[in-house]
């Protein structure tokens, strides 16, 4: 069950929303009104596919001021998240201080569930959730 939550949402300590590099985009001018967004593939591929193209568009000819994609399929095991963009450079500055020792420490001392499970395979999480999105 663990797995299937991560496919979706962030290892606690590992979502790079707390790195502050992170967004999450829609298109504003298809949005419906009263329509609120989900984020989710279907929204990419219906209302949101012309904004989404374009940002792949632009992705591709590096004109986004350093922001990229990262949740891309084949990379890693969290499902694919167009919407979601990163500021690589300042990420990576991030990313520098990031550790399974620091992460270990912050599970050991809290009380969160499943913690027993989480400490026992914390290397693989970070290898398939965390790590392949440091690029
Ligand atoms: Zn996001």
């Amino acid at each position: 069950m663990m797995r299937a939550i991560l496919l979706w949402s962030a290892l606690p300590g590992g979502s790079r929303h707390h790195f502050g590099s992170e967004i999450d985009v829609s298109d504003a001018a298809h949005t419906p009104n009263g329509y609120e967004v989900d984020l989710t593939p279907a929204e990419c591929d219906g209302m949101f596919k012309e904004f989404h193209d374009w940002i792949t568009e632009e992705s591709e000819h590096d004109r986004l001021f350093g922001f990229k994609r990262v949740f891309i399929p084949g990379r890693g095991k969290v499902q694919p998240e167009k919407w979601h963009l990163s500021h690589i450079p300042t990420a990576r500055e991030i990313q520098k201080n990031f550790s399974e020792q620091h992460i270990r420490k912050l599970f050991e001392e809290s009380d969160i569930a499943c913690k027993s499970a989480i400490l026992d395979c914390l290397p693989q999480l970070l290898e398939d959730y965390v790590y392949p999105y440091f690029i």
